[in-house]
């Protein structure tokens, strides 16, 4: 394996006056007619009538991938996130950038780009809480601030999360302490790892809040977004000074920044002269609630030069239906898989995708999003189908997964989590079975150490018989990786959040939390 970036001065950026640009406007998948501004739809994270925001357009990029080349991550930032966030001034924007990608990452390049054999992995895990999960949520909540004085908010911002594992602990990283804000969070009792839920429930702040539901990942969102639509829940918060609001990828907030290293990474790409100017990649993303993935949609429509988009599942293979079939079919059993970061079967952000390729109809939008509720099934129309023609979808088996972790360290050295090694094999299995010679970028979500167990055991079953922190130091002997600062923070921690609830009294408990 080979580092391609070499360690380069972190560039704060300054902040030079130019020109206002055009509004960019937001709308909901369910309603064709209201608009909202960028800090009204992030303040908002679900519109009223259930849908998400998406931009009325996606914007191209302004500047050349020759000019992109040389820029940190955080000047890519900037000109990237000012063509969404078109309502945040230059220099409110530049002030959230550089309060989010700091010395919480443990790299002053944030997202290295590593070649293990014939595959580029862009690690997007040396944030705070090692997974992807901080590239957006460092920076959310200094763009839910900025939102909420640009709109005049007086009430307390209360985010309410569900969680697959690693959303929970990033966003609880994110919010703590911050003045004006409360973060509560719902994980699956059972259905995350151990290194996982320790990080949630050990998390300090006067204003954090942790829940263990009885059900799994799609039970806790099905319920956060219920929360949402509760209308006489939200005028019983704003008489005692609350307001909602989402940290889950459906807000357009945690969507944004996610585009980002895409664009870094193609550019790198390029200045390491690992490709030619203009040269096209394909982009395998280890998936479960589809924002990552449809990120990388958003950079490609930027202008990266980015041809097939190969989605890959774990167990959990609703998108990899969806894609060979059209039929998008959630009537299934719900796998626990040693993945669980991507065991989902209703993956939310792929309501942005169904409304682009209907045409940004909202009514057509808003049928198959009923079914899908009702039924559990819904089928996408032929032209609808002809426009996913950029996407793939791939899935692994608990077998393959382990069997891509092993053959990987044995062949080159490095160590990969189980969600990277779901992409890592569906990507060598598109290769081999379509021909294509691309090169592929590989989006690396999460550090080994986040899922030490899984992964050992995948290099030799024998090391199962050892605890979690046992596991850890072995890790790190037959990897190199140091250990990271968030592992470290939890092998003594004070346990501080205990509460447990069934997956039908969230209501009840954040009632509870808040006093109201
Ligand atoms: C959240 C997560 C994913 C899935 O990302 P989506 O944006 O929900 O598709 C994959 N891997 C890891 C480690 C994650 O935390």
């Amino acid at each position: 394996m080979i580092y391609l970036q070499k360690k380069k001065q972190k560039k704060v950026l300054k902040y030079e006056k130019e020109g206002k640009a055009m509004n960019l406007l937001y709308k909901s998948t369910r309603n064709a007619d209201k608009t909202v501004t960028a800090s009204e739809a992030i303040l908002k994270g679900l519109a009223d009538d259930g849908g998400l925001f998406v931009p009325v357009a996606v914007p191209k990029l302004d500047v050349t991938m020759d000019e992109l080349k040389s820029m940190s991550y955080q000047e890519t930032a900037y000109e990237v996130m000012k063509k969404f966030l078109t309502d945040f001034t230059e220099e409110e924007l530049k002030h959230c950038i550089n309060s989010a990608y700091d010395s919480k990452f443990d790299t002053e390049v944030i997202a290295p780009l590593v070649k293990v054999g014939d595959t580029y992995h862009l690690e997007l895990f040396h944030g705070a809480t090692i997974a992807f999960k901080d590239m957006a949520l460092s920076i959310l909540p200094h763009l839910m601030i900025t939102s909420a004085r640009k709109n005049q908010v007086k009430n307390d911002i209360v985010i309410l999360t569900a969680t697959s594992g690693d959303t929970g602990k990033a966003a609880l990283a994110g919010f703590a302490d911050v003045p004006g804000t409360k973060i509560i969070v719902f994980y699956p009792k059972g259905g995350v790892s151990r290194v996982q839920e320790l990080q949630m429930v050990t998390q300090k702040g006067e204003n954090t809040s942790v829940v263990a539901i009885h059900g799994n990942f799609d039970h806790a969102q099905s319920g956060v977004k219920a929360l949402f639509e509760d209308k006489e829940l939200e005028k019983e918060l704003a008489a005692k000074g609350y307001q909602f609001s989402s940290a889950n990828s459906i807000n357009i907030g945690r969507l944004v920044p996610q585009v980002v290293y895409y664009v870094y990474a193609y550019a790198k790409l390029l200045e390491n002269e690992e490709i030619q100017a203009g040269e096209e990649i394909n982009v395998t993303v280890p998936t479960g609630n589809f924002g990552n993935i449809l990120a990388a949609y958003y950079a490609k429509q930027m202008g990266v030069p980015i041809a097939k988009l190969i989605c890959a599942s774990n167990e959990n293979k609703v998108l990899f239906d969806f894609f060979q079939t059209g039929v998008y079919n959630r009537n299934r059993e719900f796998v626990l898989t040693s993945s669980p970061s991507m065991d989902i079967l209703i993956s939310s952000n792929l309501e942005r995708l169904i409304y682009t390729i209907a045409g940004q109809d909202a009514e057509k939008d808003t049928e198959l999003m009923n079914e899908l509720k009702e039924k559990g099934v819904y089928e996408i129309t032929p032209e609808m189908k002809e426009k996913l023609a950029d996407f793939r979808g791939g899935y692994a088996t608990e077998a393959e997964t382990a069997e891509m972790i092993h053959d990987t360290y044995k062949k080159t050295g490095y160590v990969m989590d189980t969600h990277t090694a779901v992409a890592a094999y569906v990507c060598k299995k598109y290769r081999e079975e379509s021909k294509d010679t691309k090169k592929c970028l590989v989006a690396s979500t999460a550090s080994p150490y986040k899922f030490a167990r899984s992964v050992m055991t995948a290099i030799d079953p024998a090391y199962d018989a050892m605890d979690e922190f046992q596991l850890i130091d072995e890790l790190h002997k037959v990897s190199g990786f140091p250990i990271p600062n968030a592992i470290e923070e939890i092998r003594d921690a004070e346990i501080r959040h205990t509460t447990e609830c069934d997956a039908d009294k969230m209501k009840e408990t954040v009632k509870k939390i808040l006093g109201v």
